[in-house]
């Protein structure tokens, strides 16, 4: 996103910088081992964030399209969790980081099943799982799930899809031996097929970073508005990618950079910061895991100064209580909250609230004005709470509309001044007692 006055903003600033700076790493092999790979610029590197709010800003070459290989493995997971369930999907691929190289065969030895989906055995035996009439009805489902991960249809490269299907026995290998345990039913040929048309699905790294802002978003594609996954399954498929999604590197790559992500052999890397927004590089050599040697460098500097790590601590910025204060002589409390209540913030108002549930009775306003939304979670501790305090004596009024599941013995009020006014009449009807502390008089 750069500005015709002024030069660039300051995140494309940052990518340039990036781009420029690991543009230089001259290390890493373009894989071969699908022929047409080989023919790959080795030079080509761009750089790709796509902001949850469908902000997006570029670095270097974002307009190549290659063929994504493993970047379409959690979002096949993704379309397969939505139709099937995870309990389903569970019975024939595991959710364990496996250790091992993407083209390991590894099964477990008591149930058959590939390790996780990132790998390729879990890989096939999930696209195995697509619902469908038919191979190539299967395919279509997956090229148009990808579709609208990416917000625009993609294709398939045909040279590429001919040159592993040419030479990918290993993987037709290990298609053999799910058969064989039981976790891929129907022909391993056809299956292994399937993938291997589903890894030669072309996009650019800017489609890419909105597959991954889409995963951030909660499965819905910020820029396009639809809702491509539902949010559970967006939440599962981040959890694999995290645990699986960088090969025999999940555990470093954790370590150090933090975000769910995912590569390829192609050299594209995808990483989702959740709740945030999704990055994504092409630069094709690869280190000796198969990692792209750039991408990696270039994510770890970005997740270090922007502080992205996933465990860093992600509390609300700005307070959630505004203000807690008692007026009309100490007889009545205003707590004021802001923001999106979550379980954290929501905690927040809690401890609040909990300071006057234990005072002597009297009135309780709770002005929910400047709230911008409650998750489910926040608004049935909210709820709870707040039948708490009246059980507890108090005259409570909530300020502003946010829609309350039940409706509680609680007065609802359309601003402040109403409310407070509410709580005093109230207060003077039941002929109130004077407030313990006797600071007010
Ligand atoms: N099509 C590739 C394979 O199965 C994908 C591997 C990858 O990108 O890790 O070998």
């Amino acid at each position: 996103m750069s500005s015709s006055r002024g030069g660039v903003d300051v995140v494309t600033e940052a990518l340039t910088e990036l781009h420029g700076r690991y543009g230089a790493l001259s290390e890493g092999r373009v894989a071969d081992y699908i022929p047409q790979l080989a023919f790959a610029d080795r030079d080509c590197f761009g750089l790709a964030l796509m902001s949850m709010d469908g902000h997006g800003y570029r670095a270097g070459r974002c307009g190549v399209s290659f063929t994504l290989q493993s970047l379409t493995k959690p979002f096949v997971l993704a379309l397969v969790l939505a139709e099937l369930g995870a309990d389903e999907v569970a019975r024939s691929v595991g959710a364990e980081p496996s250790g091992e190289a993407y083209n390991a065969i590894s099964l477990d030895a008591l149930t058959g099943r590939p390790a996780n989906a990132m790998i390729n055995a879990g890989a096939i035996a999930v696209t195995a799982l697509v619902p469908a009439s038919g191979p190539a009805d299967r395919f279509a489902r997956i090229l148009e799930c990808l579709g609208r991960f990416a917000g625009r249809a993609l294709f398939v490269d045909e040279d590429v899809y001919r040159s592993e299907a040419a030479t990918g026995d290993r993987n037709r290998a290990m298609a053999y031996l799910m058969r064989g345990t039981g976790v891929l039913r129907g022909d391993p040929v056809e299956a292994v097929d399937v993938y291997f048309r589903q890894c030669a699905v072309r996009a650019t790294v800017t489609d890419l970073a909105v597959m991954g802002a889409t995963l951030a978003n909660g499965g819905t594609n910020p820029v396009t508005g639809e809702r491509v996954v539902p949010e559970p399954v967006a939440v599962q498929v981040l959890s694999v990618m995290a645990m699986c999604g960088m090969y025999d590197a999940a555990g470093s790559w954790m370590l150090r950079v933090g975000l769910p992500a995912k590569s390829g052999v192609s050299g594209g890397l995808v990483a989702v910061s959740p709740a945030r927004f999704g990055i994504a590089v092409h630069s094709p050599p690869l280190d000796a895991v198969g990692n792209p040697v750039r991408g990696v460098a270039a994510l770890r500097e970005l997740s270090e100064r922007f502080g992205l790590h996933m465990m860093h601590n992600a509390a609300p910025v700005a307070p959630t209580v505004l203000g807690s204060t008692t007026t009309s002589g100490g007889r009545i409390a205003l707590i004021a909250a802001q923001g999106r209540l979550d379980f954290t913030a929501a905690e927040r108002v809690l401890f609040a609230l909990e300071q006057r549930r234990t005072g002597p009775p009297g009135g309780v306003v709770l002005d929910l004005e400047r709230v911008s939304g409650m998750d489910p979670a926040a608004k049935a501790m909210l709820e709870r709470a707040l039948t708490l305090l009246i059980e507890a004596g108090h005259d409570v009024t909530v300020v502003g509309d946010l829609p309350f599941r039940t409706r509680g013995a609680w007065r609802r009020s359309a601003d402040r001044a109403q409310a407070l006014a509410a709580a005093e009449q109230a207060l003077t009807a039941t002929g109130d007692r004077p407030p313990a502390t006797g600071r007010d008089h």
